[in-house]
């Protein structure tokens, strides 16, 4: 079979056709294979999370990308069962802020309707009230909310955009209510700006239903400055929580699950902590990213891309977006978490806000 040249602005060691399974799962070279897609569906966002998208780069001059650059929800759609059919089992819907893309929720119901995958989408929440129960009718299966802090004025600084914690916490009971729970709520802990509030946020969630998940600030992108003294170890996030409230480690829900799971011992609950800094969990790591133009990228800080959206509008065949598909996931290598040092942190990345988190 014919393969097109897949257009890159990546370093890609090229497949040989013959090396392309022609069905079945797709391992990449160190034996991990994809399971999950993550849709950005815009770069645009309204709140300027300090760690994500800082005020002094994302300013009113920012260029943002032209409508005409993004995907189309039916070119999604299409890119999504090519993924399906190799094996992919979630999707996840991201940004930017995912809420912001007009009318999303036809692109859940297009989703929706491919068999056997899980069905996700990441929000800071507060266009949740209006929008839960129609994003719940078109067939997403849950959500996850950010929010990083439980106290106001630490919570306005964090989002830069004045939003208040109680507009996040209308859409995390809109969420619930329409039947889009248990919710998860990530919380990104920033050593001497949030992590005063870790308890308080575990105290606050304790007995809802609702799973806190605490992240370590990552080096995303180049504009959040981030340093490692910045970063709060997991470690340090549980042992601060089991000293208030005892706390026991549960066992994964599945092989790679990113979350380490820890129960409450008086059974109100869990929370989960997200270690990709302090224990890099890159050997089991399945995931993929199409970025909101049409790029897929193999890995959260991968400083290029593999366009997908010139073969979409060149009128490729399912066939050969398979195969290059199939050629960039086969020729795959990253592990950036297991060889992070203060200097990659301080190379050019794709920013989150683009490449979705
Ligand atoms: N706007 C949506 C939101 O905030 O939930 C979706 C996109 S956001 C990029 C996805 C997730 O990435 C959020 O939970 C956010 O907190 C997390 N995130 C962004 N920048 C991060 C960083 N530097 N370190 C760790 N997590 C980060
Ligand atoms: Fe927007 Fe989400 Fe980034 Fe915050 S973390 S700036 S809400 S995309
Ligand atoms: Fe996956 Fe890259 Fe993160 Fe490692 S650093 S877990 S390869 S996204």
């Amino acid at each position: 079979m014919k393969i097109i040249p897949i257009h890159t602005d990546a370093i890609t060691p090229s497949i040989a056709p013959d090396d392309i399974p022609a069905d079945g799962p797709l391992s990449d070279r160190r034996g991990r294979e994809v399971r999950d897609l993550r849709i950005s569906v815009t770069d645009r966002c309204n709140f300027r999370c300090v760690y994500c998208m800082p005020r002094s780069v994302f300013d009113k001059d920012y260029p943002f990308l032209p409508r005409k650059e993004l995907l189309s929800f039916e070119e999604i759609s299409r890119v999504a069962r090519v993924f399906a059919a190799r094996g992919v089992r979630k999707f996840r819907i991201t940004g930017g802020e995912p809420l912001l893309r007009k009318h999303v929720e036809n692109l859940i119901e297009q989703l929706a309707a491919i068999d056997g995958v899980e069905l996700t989408l990441t929000t800071n929440g507060v266009l949740l009230p209006r929008m839960a129960q129609r994003l719940k009718n078109a067939g997403l299966h849950r959500v996850t909310i950010s929010l990083d802090a439980i106290d106001d004025p630490t919570f306005r600084a964090m989002n830069d955009a004045d939003y208040p914690v109680s507009d996040v916490l209308k859409g995390i009971d809109a969420a619930a209510a329409a039947g889009l729970g248990p919710v998860k709520v990530n919380m990104v802990v920033k050593r001497g700006v949030n992590d005063a509030g870790i308890v308080d946020m575990a105290r606050h969630f304790k007995g809802s239903g609702h799973i806190v998940r605490f992240i370590e600030f990552m080096d995303v992108g180049s504009s959040n400055g981030w340093k490692m003294d910045e970063v709060v170890p997991s470690r340090e996030v549980v042992e601060r929580i089991d000293q208030v409230f005892p706390l026991e480690n549960a066992d994964p829900n599945y092989i790679g699950e990113v979350a380490e799971r820890w129960r409450y011992r008086d059974g109100s609950g869990e929370i989960g902590v997200i270690s990709s800094v302090t224990q890099a969990f890159c050997s089991t790591c399945t995931r993929i990213r199409l970025s909101t133009e049409g790029k897929l990228y193999t890995c959260l800080f991968a400083q290029n891309g593999h366009d997908i959206r010139d073969l979409l509008r060149r009128g490729a065949s399912d066939e050969e977006i398979d195969s290059s598909i199939a050629s960039v996931w086969l020729a795959r290598e990253d592990r950036y978490s297991e060889i992070r040092t203060e200097n990659t942190a301080r190379q050019r990345k794709i920013e989150m806000s683009y490449i979705g988190g």
